[in-house]
């Protein structure tokens, strides 16, 4: 069963490539608007066929993958590159993020909303430890590196409110 949603930046360009579509389940482009990958959220109910979206190493059973395209040549929040995620992109994400957890009864937790990068800070002998996304956020830049994870999950919040 689904149990989580982990959230990315592709460390791509602005718009979603097929390669990009086979990771994560849902991409987001710099307007805001919405992809589907080539794998369904209910694929990774078992990860066992080779049939899923590879979104996080050592947490893809039960994970949604929801990727907001952008940052590609990002290094620090001084040399952020030239595709910084957007405003209208980063509020979408929030917004459509809230959906999935009303579509699948999910609260909004640090164990059922998370970046990959809190994902890794929590099983450092996985693959997904030391991964960036999403440790700065270029619309809000005062938010810290360790408080990501729970501005987007007030973020989250707010919208679900409103659904
Ligand atoms: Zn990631």
């Amino acid at each position: 069963m689904v149990k989580r949603i982990i959230l990315h930046w592709s460390a791509g360009r602005y718009f979603p490539t097929i390669f990009e579509k086979n990771y994560y389940h849902y991409l987001i482009d710099v307007e805001g608007k919405i992809y589907n990958g080539k794998f369904t959220p209910e694929d990774n109910n078992s990860c066992t066929d080779g049939k899923y979206a590879a979104h996080t190493g050592g947490g893809n059973t039960g994970s949604i993958g929801v990727c907001m395209c952008g940052m590609y040549g990002y290094k620090s929040p001084e040399k952020c590159g030239d595709f910084p995620i957007s405003a209208i992109q980063f509020e979408a994400c929030m917004k459509f993020t809230a959906e999935l957890c009303k579509k699948y009864n999910l609260p909004v937790s640090p164990d059922t909303v998370l970046t990959h990068y809190e994902f890794g800070q929590a099983n450092p002998k996985s693959t997904s430890a030391g991964k960036i996304d999403i440790t700065y956020i270029p619309p809000y830049p005062w938010v810290c590196k360790n408080d990501a994870g729970s501005f987007i999950r007030s973020k989250v919040r707010w919208y679900k409110e409103k659904i």
